[in-house]
């Protein structure tokens, strides 16, 4: 099948469209306010950026669930931080093999050739890529309709072996939450751009969980593995 036959069916597919525009109104209506607000008033910015590329400071590693925001969180305006994002915040294994590592080739782009000076693990409150990853490390039965989920979440299992025995399924997902950020820090650690920006001192890696409903976020202590709330 072509290209041109592939488009030709998601258009007869699209009977709500009139014409080769078929964006949702209110997207384009939110992408001509931010045109001539946030654009037309920062255009220097823009500007900037284009001719001399970014800098950013800062990779914030965070989930895909919408309800975390980090450009809003963190008051980001376009060139502030690089951004990845995939099913519950997770950095995989450093493992340099035949496989496509989209994760991977973030931390690597942001490391070697932006060179971050932090790097930010965010997790959140009621994830359900971790709830996910618990049902099916704890062998309740797969969701056949989802393979590559399925296999991302494997990346969780290290973390689930370590949870403590808690009272309700409840309590241990919300600590897997947790402790995944702190096997992610790990799993960071080993991939050899980083622990040289480490060891140099040229970075530092933080693991941040954000309480959704509270608006609130909580950092991870490297000395004690624990997550304090930022006040
Ligand atoms: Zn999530």
């Amino acid at each position: 099948m072509n290209w041109l036959t592939i488009i030709k069916n998601i258009m007869a597919k699209n009977k709500d469209s009139n014409s080769e525009n078929n964006l949702p109104k209110e997207l384009i209506d939110r992408y001509k306010n931010w045109k001539s607000n946030t654009f037309d008033k920062n255009k220097t910015l823009y500007e900037d950026l284009s001719l001399n590329g970014q800098k950013p400071s800062s990779m914030i590693i965070s989930c895909c669930d919408s309800r975390v925001n980090p450009t809003s969180i963190f008051g980001a305006k376009a060139g502030d931080f690089f951004i990845h994002r995939n099913i519950a915040n997770l950095i995989p294994p450093y493992s340099p093999d035949s496989d496509n590592h989209g994760t991977s080739a973030a931390v690597e782009f942001a490391v070697c050739v932006l060179k971050v000076s932090h790097i930010i693990i965010l997790g959140h409150s009621s994830c359900g890529g971790i709830k996910s990853g618990y049902y099916n490390c704890k062998g309740d039965e797969l969701n056949h309709k989802l393979p590559s989920i399925n296999k991302w979440l494997k990346v969780l299992e290290p973390a689930y072996n370590e949870l403590e025995q808690q009272s309700d399924d409840q309590l241990m997902i919300k600590s897997l939450e947790k402790l995944s950020i702190i096997k992610s820090v790990n799993n960071l650690m080993q991939f050899p751009c980083v622990e040289k920006s480490l060891e140099s001192n040229d970075i530092l890696i933080h693991g941040l969980w954000n309480d959704i409903g509270k608006g609130e976020l909580e950092i991870l202590n490297l000395n004690t593995l624990t997550f304090e709330k930022l006040t």
